[in-house]
């Protein structure tokens, strides 16, 4: 009884998650949908916590973030190394975006520091805000960019497709949402929130130019709102049309919890991007006027790219955009078409490659899936028919390799190639794969190896490579001795480490092919490529030297 004594809030604060329930029923019954009510959170926060480019590093830190953030100091040169690990190509976009966001953290931070000296001196100063125009095709590595600089200087980054604005009736509340959705990143840290970055995709849909085919009058609107954004505005944290919002407010207020209730825009970053297809025509008439045409026939996306590349504040007004719109979006960036070599670059170089995506997820199946170059040539081939970007090899390696995927995992299979083979014939490949591999009713068998290969290259950092029919042998084996497959791996393969690291210091081998024959004498085998390991080495030794001697004395 003491405990649920205990439960009751002390007077004058009543519990608020009682008056949520309470206050959800009643709106619902007088209003139904029309009021909204979100539930309370049970921390109490009116903001969840979820995985964001700020706070989904493993090791996640608010503060130390922060601190990066208010401690920026980094090169422009630094940004686009870091950006050139996994964005292939745009060179120019990562160097122009570089730029803009060192200035625009430099100057926050300049301000900063002489606000602690004298506010008034701080407010005087004039800067223009970097904010950033985007041009480039869908799937070239706009939003790709944005977010790895976001993840790199530890502020939110929030994206939006500027349609949502203009499809609904109240553009206001929802630009000021994009603001709100950065504190909500920033995990309720309203001062890191207003160094945040706001991405806006698609915003050539906001044009007013019917010659464009933007959209008329609900265009300017959203124009005139994110303009307002851009310069700097206060928005509320809490929105007022959530009452439950404004109840926690009056909570917070209550109880002394100091909180800020507005959001000051001022340092925001505003990226937008769109795909702005006609612009090129656009340029090309002004570049004409002037007689410095290009060819009559502007018809390849280089041509197309080139012209984007000339844009100025003119063109961008005559697309269908306001002059203070567009004047707000000093860094203009051309991000150029991704031809399929490129699409090939991103797959085998890229560090977010999809490629190691697939490995990793047939990995998880204890299969080695190996890409080969003349594989990655066709998939690269054909994802640029799709005309999507690198979006094309989602949707190519996705259609190939469905089958596979649903097909291996279970099976003796422990490796995959995927070659030119593969990608012509992906039916008759598969057949011919399953035609020769065994399928196990226990799926532990897989799993259970999987984990076992896993942990042993986790620990000693070397690879066992189990063949197919090793793995069929185990599962009957482990059968036969009443035990787990598991059990059966971490008493055949006790020592192995030892070994197979000795080996790895002589040679640098570091996957093993296993052999079932491996399994009748485990200790044996382990021998015999030790001993092999030192006859190669010393072979090795006597090439070296007669390939000295080569040289010196050609035959
Ligand atoms: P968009 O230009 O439409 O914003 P994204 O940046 O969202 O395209 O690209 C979609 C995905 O394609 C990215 O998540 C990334 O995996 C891949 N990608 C696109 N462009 C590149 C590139 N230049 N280099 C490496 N990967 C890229």
């Amino acid at each position: 009884m003491s405990d649920k004594d205990e439960e009751i809030p002390p007077p004058g604060y009543p519990d608020p998650n009682e008056i949520s329930r309470k206050l959800s029923d009643f709106l619902k019954s007088n209003f139904g949908d029309n009021v909204s009510f979100s539930a309370m959170p049970s921390s109490g926060s009116p903001f969840p916590s979820e995985p964001t480019p700020a706070s989904s590093g493993e090791n996640h830190d608010p503060k130390k973030e922060r601190a990066d953030v208010f401690d920026f100091d980094l090169l422009p040169r630094q940004i686009k190394h870091h950006l050139d690990r996994f964005v292939i190509k745009q060179d120019e976009a990562k160097k122009a975006l570089s730029i803009a966001v060192c200035d625009h953290y430099n100057h926050a931070q300049y301000l900063r520091r002489l606000v602690v000296g004298d506010s008034q001196a701080a407010e005087r100063i004039e800067f223009a805000k970097q904010n950033v125009i985007v041009v480039g095709p869908t799937g070239v590595g706009k939003t790709y960019l944005v977010k790895h600089i976001a993840e790199l200087i530890g502020v939110p980054f929030v994206k939006a497709d500027a349609t949502k604005f203009s499809e609904t009736g109240y553009v206001g509340a929802d630009v000021d949402d994009l603001v709100r959705e950065l504190v909500r990143k920033a995990d309720g840290d309203v001062e890191l929130a207003e160094y945040g970055i706001v991405y806006i995709d698609e915003i050539d849909k906001i044009a007013t130019s019917s010659a464009t085919g933007g959209r008329d009058v609900s265009g300017r609107g959203v124009q005139t709102t994110l303009l307002k954004l851009m310069e700097e505005t206060e928005v509320q944290v809490r929105n007022p049309q959530d009452i439950q919002s404004q109840m926690q407010a009056m909570f917070d207020q209550g109880r002394g919890k100091p909180s800020k209730d507005t959001i000051n825009t001022r340092h925001i970053l505003f990226i937008v991007s769109g795909a702005f297809s006609g612009l090129e025509k656009i340029v090309e008439k002004r570049l004409r006027q002037g007689a410095i045409g290009f060819g009559a026939e502007q018809t390849t996306e280089a041509e197309k790219a080139a012209l984007k590349e000339a844009v100025g504040t003119q063109d961008f007004i005559e697309f269908g955009f306001e002059a203070e719109f567009i004047g707000r979006l000093p860094v203009r960036v051309v991000c150029e078409h991704l031809e399929k070599e490129d699409l090939f670059e991103i797959m085998k170089n890229s560090e977010g490659s999809l490629i190691r995506q697939y490995e990793r997820e047939f990995e998880a199946f204890g299969i080695q899936a190996n890409f080969q170059n003349s594989a990655l040539e066709m998939i690269a081939a054909a994802a640029a028919e799709e005309k999507t970007g690198a979006r094309g090899l989602m949707t190519v390696c996705e259609r190939l390799l469905r089958n596979f995927k649903f097909e291996l995992p279970g099976t003796s299979v422990t490796e995959l190639t995927v070659d030119g083979d593969l990608v012509n014939e992906p039916s008759e490949v598969l057949a011919t794969i399953l035609s020769e591999a065994e399928t196990f009713a226990d799926s532990r068998v897989v799993s259970e190896l999987a984990a076992f290969k896993r942990k042993f290259e986790q620990d000693y950092g070397v690879k066992l490579a189990f063949e197919s029919d090793t793995v069929t042998r185990l599962a009957s084996l482990a059968e036969e001795r009443g035990q787990s497959v598991l059990q059966l791996c971490d008493e055949s393969f006790r020592d192995y480490q030892f070994g197979l690291k000795l080996i790895k210091k002589n040679t640098g081998q570091d996957s093993f092919p296993i052999p079932s024959s491996a399994l009748e004498d485990p200790d044996k085998f382990l021998s015999g490529l030790v001993v092999a390991s030192y006859e190669k080495e010393e072979s090795s030794q006597v090439e070296l030297d007669l390939g000295d001697s080569d040289s010196q004395e050609p035959s």
